[in-house]
């Protein structure tokens, strides 16, 4: 997959607070990542301002759990990644397993939200839904980031 980075898909993956709290639980969700061949494009660990949720999450402005969510995404550190693959929104949003808690536990349960999600907020990780959501949240997190040329400043062994 290496020799033609162009082919790859992008995707945001976050790892959240609940699950960057618990280092075997962050190591275990990096591991997967790993051992699935995504490429790691980029990656950083940062607290994120309220507001900053508030915008990332606006679709769900409204819903019972905004508010909930928002506080829950700026209580503690996350980790996020640039995740290259070939199908890597499908991908990444099929191994995070389901949103809700009891549906990841009993239809999901080897998924990284079936093994370590603790309730239907705290739900270990987010993934793109579309690519036009995962072109706007790798600019949201990674505003230097260039889909179009990325591949071009990578080591050499990806050219
Ligand atoms: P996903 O993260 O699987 O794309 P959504 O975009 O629907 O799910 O929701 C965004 C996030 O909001 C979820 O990952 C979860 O943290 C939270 N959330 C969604 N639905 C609920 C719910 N019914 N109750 C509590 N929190 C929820
Ligand atoms: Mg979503």
């Amino acid at each position: 997959i290496l020799r033609s980075p162009q082919a790859l898909q992008l995707t945001l993956a976050l790892i959240k607070p609940d699950a960057v709290a618990h280092p075997l639980i962050l190591e275990a969700i990096h591991q997967q990542i790993l051992s699935n061949k995504f490429l790691i494009v980029r990656m950083r660990e940062l607290l994120w301002r309220k507001e900053d949720c508030r915008r990332f999450y606006q679709e769900h402005e409204g819903r019972f759990f905004y508010q909930r969510l928002v506080e829950f995404m700026a209580s503690g550190p996350i980790r996020a990644y640039i995740l290259a693959h070939k199908d890597a929104i499908q991908h990444w949003r099929t191994l995070m397993g389901p949103t809700r808690v009891f549906r990841a536990r009993f239809m999901a349960p080897d998924s990284i939200r079936g093994s370590f999600g603790l309730t239907d907020t705290r739900n270990t990780t987010h993934g793109s839904d579309s690519v036009a959501s995962a072109s706007r949240e790798i600019a949201a997190f990674f505003p230097d980031f260039s889909e179009q040329h990325w591949y071009k400043e990578e080591e050499p062994q990806l050219r």
